[in-house]
């Protein structure tokens, strides 16, 4: 059986309800993308989430609601440490978002790392997000093990994921990323974030500088527009779904990821691995929220 292991920060959601008061759920970027990617991949694709968490009763919570999903939980834990938080706020219809995640135990989640659960055959997904919340040595670390577990036969995913506000500053930011892009196999950049911060002046100058970096699958992702998938030197356009209400575009991109990694775990094809990621994403846009029912029957997938 082929594991799909995520790596990076969950943390506990607060969330607005249409009573006033907040629901409490767990969301995080590449835990966003295991919860997808347990819904998509059947039994043929385990999905574990790798990350560090405190000895608390929110970490506990955090670890329960991962195995209720189906996601194998391997975290460390920390001693008198805690997770992360997040709340939603809502005015006129805008969402705004306030973190609480400085001390959160997922910063120390490369401390003491020397082996990743996940071997030859794997998939390991980790994002520019992951990279972001550790400490220097960290990074070097997580890249440490990372390279030598795909010396090994392990398929290293990244998605960038840019987030200026995470790091000390944007020249900090390209430096990790660039670093961090040289591990990856598979690249999911997104093309907007990716003109903005790297100046590409084409979805393809962005494919081409992470295909440039090392990895042999790209699938630069643009919204509404075609994904452009370059395997190998070879392009491909996949149009996504054509969404007429788009109602909340919170994890698209993960959902996406999701999509395409446990196509890619059942030896699917690259283009049809962006179609299905297209599929998925296009149900997530149209509902509120970050982990959102999947229609298994609707993206042509068995129930
Ligand atoms: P990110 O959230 O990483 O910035 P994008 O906004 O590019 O990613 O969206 C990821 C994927 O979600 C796209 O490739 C597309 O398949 C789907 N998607 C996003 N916005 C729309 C939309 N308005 N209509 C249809 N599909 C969309």
């Amino acid at each position: 059986m082929t594991r799909l292991l995520a790596i990076g920060e969950c943390m506990i959601e607060m969330s607005p309800t249409p009573e006033g008061t907040y629901a409490m759920g767990f969301a995080g970027d590449t835990f966003n993308t295991a919860w997808y990617a347990r819904k998509l991949g059947g039994e043929e694709l385990e999905v574990a989430y790798y990350s560090a968490v405190g000895d608390d009763e929110p970490s506990a919570r955090m670890a329960g609601f991962m195995r209720g999903a189906g996601v194998v939980p391997e975290l460390a834990v920390r001693k008198g440490g805690t997770v992360g938080l997040y709340m939603i706020s809502l005015k006129d219809g805008e969402r705004s978002f306030s973190y609480w995640r400085s001390a959160a135990a997922a910063r120390s989640l490369a401390e003491g790392l020397d082996r990743l659960p996940a071997g030859k055959g794997d998939i390991a997904l980790f994002s520019g997000i992951t990279m972001a919340i550790l400490p220097e040595a960290g990074r070097r670390r997580l890249l440490e093990v990372l390279a030598a577990a795909r010396a090994d036969g392990l398929r290293v995913a990244f998605d960038p994921n840019l987030r200026p506000r995470l790091w000390a500053s944007d020249a900090e930011m390209c430096h990790w990323v660039s670093e961090a892009a040289k591990v990856a196999d598979i690249a999911l950049p997104s093309y907007e974030d990716e003109a903005s911060y790297f100046g590409d002046v084409s979805k393809r100058a962005t494919a081409d500088r992470y295909a440039a970096a090392g990895a042999s699958l790209v699938l630069a992702k643009d919204g509404p527009e075609p994904v452009l998938v370059l395997e190998n030197g070879t392009e491909t356009l996949v149009p996504p779904q054509i969404v007429t209400e788009v109602t909340d575009t919170t994890a698209a991109g993960d959902a996406f990821n999701a999509g395409v990694l446990s196509a890619l775990a059942r030896g699917l094809p690259a283009a049809e691995a962006a179609d299905l990621g297209c599929r998925v994403s296009a149900q997530v846009v149209t509902r509120r929220g970050a982990l959102v029912e999947i229609d298994l029957p609707g993206i042509g997938l068995p129930a």
